[in-house]
């Protein structure tokens, strides 16, 4: 798909070429260039801002059976084949969370709610993103934008446990997932304030 973006510095418009969706499967390099955000960056030749473009982009991982849709449009799931967990994200960097999620074998409802009880102890509500599990213990890394940094903060894996408990003993909130949904924080706020 052809897209005509203008920088976001100098204004300068700009020809890209960005295909709308990847088969993690079978085309493992675009899926590496989704995941890592190359794909949805690009350089101004002008003046050489790199800049970040959002377009209506799908994901599908057959091994996985996932099915991530990048828009803000409302989507209609009757796309997504059975037995396959959709989601509909808002941004790029949501679509790389889910992904890194996903293939670390995590279920992202959990993550949903360790973020919440995170909040909870951080005792500030930033925007968490799941960046990946570590060690033997599997404690999971989220960072968090602060003062024009990303911070770092580590979650043992012990509260990932806690949190599927949670769900468990409040069958509703998963209950509410089906079709292309949308998973995060503003959703979870239905639940749990
Ligand atoms: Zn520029």
């Amino acid at each position: 798909m052809q897209y005509r973006p203008h920088c976001s510095r100098c204004g300068e418009e700009h020809a890209l070429d960005i295909p709308q969706s990847v088969n993690a499967a079978t085309q493992p390099e675009l899926r590496d260039r989704v995941r890592n955000g190359e794909l949805f960056t690009w350089t101004c030749p002008h003046c050489g801002t790199v800049n970040l473009l959002k377009v209506p982009f799908l994901y599908h991982d057959p091994a996985e059976h996932l099915m991530l849709v990048l828009t803000d449009a409302p989507v209609n799931a009757e796309g997504v084949p059975e037995g396959y967990t959709g989601r509909q994200v808002r941004s790029v960097g949501d679509l790389i969370e889910k992904i890194k999620i996903f293939d670390a074998g995590l279920d992202d409802v959990i993550i949903e709610m360790c973020k919440y009880v995170t909040y909870q102890e951080l005792k500030k509500e930033v925007p968490l993103k799941f960046v990946g599990t570590d060690g033997a213990d599997g404690e999971m890394t989220f960072t968090y934008p602060e003062k024009g940094q990303m911070e770092m903060v580590a979650v043992g894996f012990n509260v990932y446990e806690d949190c599927a408990g949670i769900l468990r003993r409040n069958p509703q909130v998963r209950e509410g997932v089906s079709g292309l949904a949308t998973v995060d924080q503003d959703w979870l706020s239905r639940y749990f304030r």
